[in-house]
C-alpha cells in the first residue's frame, strides 16, 4: 500500500516538525491537536522553518509553497481516520499517549500503521493498547526536526517485519537516517546520552570541575559539538530527570540513579533555557 496520507497528533515542538519533514516529502500531512491556538503557532514555525531555507538557497520559494499546500490542520481527530500512517506526538504522559492509541485504533483502517515519537514510554505496553500491536512502531525524531538527520526506529515485542520495513521506507522519503532497535528503555539514544549527562552532574555536584570546565573537556576532548551541561539546558532539566527516573524504574539498576543536584535543580524550577536559569544563566538573552 502506497502511503498518500499521512496523520501527525500534537503540533508542538516535534509534531511541527514532523508534519513539516513529511509535507516536504509529498504527502498530504494533517496535524491534529486539542488547541487551536497551538496549531496556528505550528504552522507559523513551519513557514519560518521553510522560509530560512529558501533564503539559504536550500529549496525554492515554489517548493515550500507546494509542502505549505500539503498541510492541514483540524482539533477533530477523526478527521485523519481515512490516513494510511499515523505519527503522534503529544505530550510524554502515559495515560494522554493511550487513550489517543484506543481512540486511533478503533477508528482507523485495519491496515494502518501506528508510529509513536516517545523518548521514554515502552512501545510494547502502547501497543498493547490496541488490537494491531504488530502495526505499533516508535518512530523517534530528534529535534529539531526537519535539520536532524537520525530516526530511532523502535521495535516492540509485537512490531512485524513488515511494519518496520514500511517505516524504515517512510523515514528514507523524509530524508532521514533510520537506525533499527529494541524496545528497552530509553531504547540507544537515552540510554547511552542521559547517564553520561547525569555523570557529569554528579562531578559538578562533587566539585570535580566548574560547568565551563566540564563542557569544555567535553567538547574539547572528546569532540562533542556541545558540553553534557549545555545539552542538558537545552533539553531540559525536567525532562533529564524524567528520563533518568524512566531508566532507573525499568532497569531496577542503581547506576541510573538520578543525581540528587539534578533533583535538587528541578525542586528549585532551574529547568535550563526555558526559565531562564539551568547550569548557566540565560536571563539576560
Ligand atoms: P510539546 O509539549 O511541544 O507538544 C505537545 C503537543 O501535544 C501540544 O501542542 C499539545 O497541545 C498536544 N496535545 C496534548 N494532548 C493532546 C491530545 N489529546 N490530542 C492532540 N494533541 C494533544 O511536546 P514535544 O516536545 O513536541 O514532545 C512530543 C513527544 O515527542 C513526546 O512524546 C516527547 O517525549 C517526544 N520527543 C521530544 C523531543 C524534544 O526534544 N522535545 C525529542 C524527541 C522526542
Amino acid at each position: 500500500m502506497e502511503i498518500k496520507k499521512f496523520g501527525v497528533i500534537g503540533s508542538g515542538t516535534m509534531g511541527n516538525g514532523i508534519a513539516q519533514v513529511a509535507a516536504f516529502s509529498g504527502l498530504k500531512v494533517t496535524i491534529v491537536d486539542i488547541s487551536e491556538e497551538q496549531l496556528k503557532r505550528a504552522m507559523a514555525t513551519i513557514e519560518k522553518s521553510l522560509s530560512k531555507f529558501v533564503e539559504k538557497g536550500k529549496i525554492t520559494k515554489e517548493k515550500k509553497e507546494e509542502t505549505l499546500k500539503n498541510l492541514n490542520t483540524t482539533t477533530n481527530i477523526e478527521d485523519i481516520k481515512d490516513v494510511d500512517f499515523v505519527v503522534e506526538a503529544v505530550f510524554e504522559n502515559y495515560e494522554v499517549k493511550k487513550s489517543i492509541f484506543e481512540k486511533l485504533d478503533g477508528m482507523l483502517r485495519d491496515g494502518v500503521i501506528i508510529g509513536t515519537n516517545t523518548s521514554s514510554i515502552s512501545i510494547t505496553k502502547l501497543a498493547a493498547n490496541t488490537k494491531r500491536p504488530d502495526k505499533v512502531i516508535g518512530m523517534h525524531f530528534m529535534n529539531p526536526v526537519p535539520i536532524m538527520k537520525l530516526v530511532e526506529i523502535i521495535r516492540g515485542i509485537a512490531t512485524s517485519d513488515e511494519t518496520f520495513k514500511i517505516t524504515k521506507e517512510l523515514a528514507e522519503k523524509f530524508g532521514k537516517v533510520p537506525v533499527e532497535v529494541n524496545d528497552f528503555p530509553g531504547f540507544v539514544s537515552n540510554r547511552v546520552l542521559l547517564p553520561m549527562i547525569n555523570e557529569a552532574i554528579y562531578a559538578l555536584m562533587e566539585g570535580v570541575g566548574t560547568p565551563e570546565a566540564i563542557d569544555t573537556v567535553m567538547k574539547l576532548g572528546m569532540n562533542h559539538p556541545m558540553g553534557p551541561l549545555t545539552l542538558a539546558d537545552f533539553i531540559g532539566l525536567d525532562v533529564c530527570l524524567d528520563i533518568m527516573n524512566v531508566l532507573y524504574e525499568g532497569f531496577k539498576d542503581p547506576k541510573y540513579r538520578p543525581c540528587p543536584l539534578l533533583q535538587k535543580m528541578v525542586d528549585a524550577g532551574y529547568l535550563g533555557r526555558k526559565s531562564g536559569k539551568g547550569f548557566y544563566d540565560y536571563s539576560k538573552k
